[in-house]
């Protein structure tokens, strides 16, 4: 590893004043960066230690019925939370189902949407070809070994995919990130939160330089009990996604009032399934009709040498996670 120094940030405003140093980071629960620092594919000069931001660190309700989580809460702790699993099992679940649980101990909130792409090109440097890690490089998972790349929303230059769970459960429920910087605060949502690569694959979010992430809002719960969060993978725990599906519906009796469909595993970012959503809305739910919103939403893919299986796997895991959602036998995905 490189010479680095560290200093103890005790409040945000110390934090961002401190991340002007060029090459500086802020480091949280360390779970992905101490990673590719020690893999010579991240290189600060200077770790912002913020865990000690007291502030950061709580989960608090808001006078519009919603909910602040603090970008420093542990996952685990947001997963096991009350308010969250009362009013927001989908993100509940979509913690419980990423990583392991020593990872969600030490793994924030805010860091899990910061986490970076697990693209084995990426991680491993003695691959020259990668435009995420060395801009104008080239791309060796193109030619390479694909199966868990992306099918929607790639280019060229890169075609990783975005391995958070949580983010797709946060994705569906309309979040909205709060973060602080040297020009002030700002709010975004989450949609616009992560970055398609185009061609700049080198950065994986909208974050402004020196930007810290406070929280993430999530708006009033409005799904009552209609939500699923589905994940196919290659083992049972502790495996990224091959395909997940969070779903989250307003339901009418068996009539689809509104749905709110995002995908993980198949894009570089979460990708909502906006034709999924059109489709199903204000009809009532079967699982032809799903199969034949899912059929439209996947004409868009386009797979690579290694993972055209996605492609049935995601249209058959939207079908079974929505019939879940809506308290109806699931379809096989
Ligand atoms: Fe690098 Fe992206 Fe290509 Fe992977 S898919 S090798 S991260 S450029």
């Amino acid at each position: 590893m490189d010479a680095v120094s560290y200093q103890r940030a005790t409040d945000v405003n110390s934090a961002i004043e401190a991340a002007r140093r060029p090459g500086a980071m802020f480091i949280g629960g360390g779970t992905n960066l101490l990673d590719l620092m020690k893999g010579g594919v991240a290189h600060p000069v200077a770790l912002i230690d913020i865990t000690r931001i007291d502030a950061l660190n709580h989960i608090v309700s808001q006078p519009d019925g919603g909910l602040r989580i603090g970008a420093l809460v542990r996952n685990s702790d947001a997963a096991n939370h009350a308010g969250v699993r009362m009013h927001y099992p989908l993100l509940a679940q979509a913690l419980l189902a990423g990583a392991s649980p020593q990872l969600r101990n030490m793994a924030t909130v805010g860091g899990n949407l910061m986490q970076r792409t697990r693209c084995g090109y990426f991680y491993d440097t003695a691959f020259t070809q990668c435009n995420k890690r060395a801009p104008g490089s080239g791309c060796a998972a193109r030619e390479g070994l694909n199966r868990m790349h992306a099918i929607l929303g790639a280019s060229e230059r890169c075609v990783a995919v975005n391995p958070s769970d949580m983010s797709v459960a946060l994705a569906a429920l309309d979040a909205v990130v709060q973060v602080s910087g040297p020009r002030g605060a700002r709010a975004i949502p989450i949609a616009q939160f992560h970055r398609l690569p185009g061609d700049r694959p080198d950065l994986d979010t909208n974050l402004q330089p020196g930007e810290l992430i406070t929280s993430v809002d999530l708006p009033p719960p409005l799904f009552d009990d209609h939500t699923h969060y589905l994940k196919v993978r290659d083992r049972a725990s502790y495996a990224f996604a091959l395909v997940s599906v969070a779903a989250a519906l307003q339901m009418d009796g068996h009539t689809v009032k509104t749905a709110h469909i995002a995908l993980g595993g198949v894009a570089p970012r979460p990708w909502r399934a906006s034709i999924v959503e059109q489709k199903i809305a204000g009809q009532a739910l079967s699982a032809a009709t799903l199969r034949e919103a899912a059929a439209a939403e996947l004409a868009n893919a386009r797979p690579l040498s290694g993972n055209a299986f996605k492609v049935g796997l995601a249209q058959r895991a939207i079908v079974r996670s929505v019939m879940l959602a809506a308290g109806q036998t699931g379809e096989s995905a």
